[in-house]
C-alpha cells in the first residue's frame, strides 16, 4: 500500500462528509452512523493511520491475518471480524475479537458461546443475514431469523448487538436498497417479537453507502474508498 497519511486523511474526511450529507438528506443524525475502516489485505500501516486519525475500530475478514496484525500492532483499536468464520476457528475468534459480525448459524453460535465462556467473557456479536438472497454470499436466510435469534439470546456469554448484511454486487442500486430495507425490517420484527433492542445495523460498503444510510445503517464498512484497491 503506497498510501501517504495525508492522502488517507483526505479520503477519510471525504467519507465522513458523505456520511453526514446522506444523513442530513434523510433526516438522520450523522452521529448515528459509525465508520468502520476495513483493513483486510492491507499492511499494518493502515491500522496506524486509522488510530492516528482518531477512529476507534477496524474490520478484518480473516482470523489468521487479524491475529498476526494484532501482534504487530498492539494499539488500542477495537477489532471486528466481518468475514466468514469457520466453526473450527470459533474458539480462537471468541478470544481475540471485540465483536464478531459474521455469525450465521446455530452451530457457530454454540461454538462461539463455548469459546467465550472458556475465556470468561461476554462476546458481542452481530447476526449476519443474506438479505439479498445472493448465492455468492454467506449469511443465514431471513426466514431463519427467529430461530437463530432465539439461540443467540439463550447464550449467556454472547451479547447480540444487532444485524449485518452484504448486498449483492450489482450495477442496479435497487438491489442494494432492497437488501438493506429487508435487513432493517427483519431487525424491527425481531425487536418486537423478542422485546429487545438491536441498535446496530452493519450495512453499506464503498459502493453502496448512500442506500445503506437511507435504509437505516448504523455502521458502514469501508475498505476501498479509504485505502484503495486491495492486492
Ligand atoms: C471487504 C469488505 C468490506 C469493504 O468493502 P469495500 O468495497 O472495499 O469498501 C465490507 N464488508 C465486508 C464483509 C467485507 O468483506
Amino acid at each position: 500500500m503506497e498510501l501517504a497519511y495525508e492522502e488517507f486523511t483526505a479520503r477519510a474526511d471525504q467519507i465522513l462528509e458523505e456520511i453526514k450529507a446522506y444523513c442530513l438528506a434523510c433526516g438522520r443524525e450523522p452521529s448515528e452512523v459509525e465508520l468502520l475502516p476495513v483493513t483486510k489485505n492491507h499492511p499494518v500501516v493502515a491500522l496506524e493511520y486509522v488510530q492516528r486519525y482518531g477512529l476507534s475500530c477496524i474490520g478484518e475478514n480473516r482470523v489468521q491475518e487479524a491475529l498476526s496484525k494484532k501482534e504487530q500492532f498492539p494499539g488500542h483499536l477495537k477489532w471486528e471480524l466481518i468475514g466468514h468464520l469457520q466453526t473450527n476457528k470459533a474458539k480462537v475468534a471468541a478470544i481475540h475479537f471485540d465483536r464478531i459480525q459474521s455469525v450465521d448459524s446455530i452451530k457457530l453460535i454454540r461454538r462461539l458461546a463455548h469459546g467465550a465462556s472458556e475465556a470468561d467473557r461476554k462476546l458481542p456479536i452481530l447476526l449476519q443475514f443474506n438479505a439479498g438472497n445472493d448465492p455468492a454470499k454467506y449469511g443465514a436466510e431471513i426466514s431463519e431469523a427467529p430461530f437463530i435469534m432465539e439461540e443467540a439470546l439463550s447464550q449467556q456469554n454472547l451479547k447480540v448487538d444487532g444485524l449485518m448484511t452484504i448486498a449483492p454486487l450489482s450495477e442496479n442500486s435497487d438491489i442494494a436498497k432492497y437488501t438493506f430495507n429487508t435487513l432493517r425490517e427483519c431487525r424491527d420484527q425481531l425487536e418486537e417479537e423478542f422485546s429487545i433492542t438491536l441498535p446496530v445495523l452493519s450495512m453499506g460498503m464503498s459502493g453502496d453507502l448512500e442506500s445503506a444510510i437511507f435504509a437505516g445503517s448504523t455502521q458502514v464498512r469501508i475498505g476501498t474508498a479509504l485505502f484503495g484497491q486491495r492486492n
